[in-house]
């Protein structure tokens, strides 16, 4: 960027009068107003003022092959130039959208043939909640209708994945569409009950499961869905063999089994897609977004199975159509994008170096532990987060006051590496092209921030 050209002060200032932030803290930002993030390039981010800094969040979750990809640019450009839009509706494709959904069928499990396409995670969980339930519609089980999800999950911020989303904080004098859905209780190993183990803990949550479906009845039951990991809910890693488990317990019940692998998907637990290859489970339906483009165009895609696609793809009753979609389902210039992201994620072995680099990365994030606040560092691979606890006997929790993650944060920020403070979390999610090397750069930044901050 050409700074002279940015009058960073003239932009805060329409930024805070005009712009609402989403997830913002309205309280400091009118104090502080925000940080302009103005260039990228491979791991950096570069603010206004020409600070650069080490992407520790890979934005949010999403810039999975790192920055500044002119490749991925110039593929949007060429099909914007060429084609940028037009409808998917009624008999209408486009050569992206068409190779994006044979190239997903051939990366997805192997049942999963059939790809619905929409603007992001939020929209793509709306939308499979209501192909979920026309699917049970038309197989005569109108009343199959409830979803089971989990506190602290979380799904996104339309209407309907906002109440799939099981953070308390995220619906705060919000309404949610409580008919809808029943939160279970997240696997967190760390705040499991006292004398527990690991097993007996995944006996108590697959066995809540069964007493829900109990209560509620199968019958009026359509899904369960999950993250493979919770992402913002903390970074939470179920105990071993849950995930199958549950799945089982859905299989047993004529439930759908969903994975959100919004964030899991594209290489962040080093696969294409964790349900199969780490979680050892065959998910009906797998959501992805974030990483399918790595975020260089906003893109959802609900991946469904081929036991569902043959009750939705059967013709509607006279005269009617699958009325639901969105006018940029499939959009061009956002396939090509991720098109592209795919070509590069296979042919510089993206995965392999998160499989390669991921371990070093938790192993060397736990060498934090040793600082008073850290009661537990946790997640796998490119998917990690610290929690900080006022005691760690007790696990109590520092004061919300205290501000604990953006105190770190915040430090981590001065010294040239943004993490993303989600209360007292710390949570680190980086583009997948951090070598060792950025890991040994990035821990002893946070060695720093911590000894300053706490
Ligand atoms: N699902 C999961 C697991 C997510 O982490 C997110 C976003 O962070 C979403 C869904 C929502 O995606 P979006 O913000 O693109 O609507």
């Amino acid at each position: 960027t050409d700074r002279a050209k940015l009058d960073a002060k003239a932009l805060w200032r329409k930024d805070k009068d005009h712009f609402i932030h989403p997830f913002t803290d309205f309280s400091v930002f009118h104090d502080q107003g925000c940080d302009l993030i103005t260039d990228s390039d491979g791991i950096y981010v570069e603010d206004a003022k020409g600070n650069r800094f080490i992407d520790g969040i890979a934005g949010l979750w999403c810039v999975n092959v790192g920055h500044g990809r002119a490749e991925i640019g110039q593929a949007m450009a060429d099909q914007a130039t060429r084609m940028a839009y037009f409808s998917t509706f009624n008999n209408l494709s486009n050569a992206p959208a068409a190779e994006l959904a044979a190239k997903l069928a051939e990366l997805a499990p192997e049942h999963l043939n059939h790809v619905f396409y929409s603007c992001g995670g939020s929209a793509a969980n709306d939308a499979t909640i209501r192909l979920v339930h026309y699917y049970f519609n038309r197989l005569g089980k109108p009343e199959k209708k409830r979803i089971l999800s989990r506190n602290n999950a979380y799904h996104g911020t339309t209407y309907l994945a906002a109440t799939l989303t099981g953070i308390a904080s995220n619906n705060w004098d919000f309404d949610t569409l409580d008919h809808l859905v029943t939160h279970l209780s997240e696997a967190n190993c760390y705040r499991r009950p006292e004398g527990m183990s690991e097993t007996e803990y995944c006996d108590h949550l697959v066995a809540e499961f069964e007493e829900t479906i109990e209560r509620i009845g199968a019958e009026n039951i359509a899904a369960f869905i999950a993250e493979p990991i919770m992402g913002a809910g903390g970074v939470l890693v179920a105990p071993r063999g849950y995930h199958a488990r549950m799945q089982a317990v859905c299989r047993a019940n004529n439930i759908l089994f969903i994975a959100d692998e919004v964030v899991t998907g594209f290489g962040r637990l080093g696969h294409f897609f964790a349900s199969e290859a780490v979680f050892e489970t065959r998910p009906d339906i797998i959501n992805c977004a974030k990483g399918l483009s790595s975020g260089y165009a906003p893109l959802g895609a609900t991946l469904i199975s081929d036991e569902i696609y043959e009750v939705l793809g059967t013709p509607q009753r006279k005269g009617g159509v699958l009325s639901t979609g969105f006018t940029y389902s499939g959009h061009p210039v956002s396939c090509a994008a991720a098109l592209k992201n795919i070509e590069i994620i296979e042919r510089e072995g993206i995965c392999k170096n998160v499989r390669e680099v991921g371990p070093y990365l938790e192993e060397q994030l736990r060498t934090l532990s040793h600082h008073t606040t850290v009661g537990d560092v946790r997640g796998s691979h490119f998917m990690m987060c610290l929690e900080n606890v006022a005691d760690k006997a007790t696990k109590e929790l520092l004061p919300v006051e205290a501000r604990v993650g953006d105190r770190i944060a915040f430090e981590a920020q001065k010294r040239g590496l943004i993490i993303r403070p989600v209360g007292h979390l710390n949570i680190v999610s980086p583009p997948l092209i951090w070598t060792r090397e950025t890991v040994d750069r990035v821990v002893a930044i946070l060695d720093e921030a911590l000894t300053a901050a706490t």
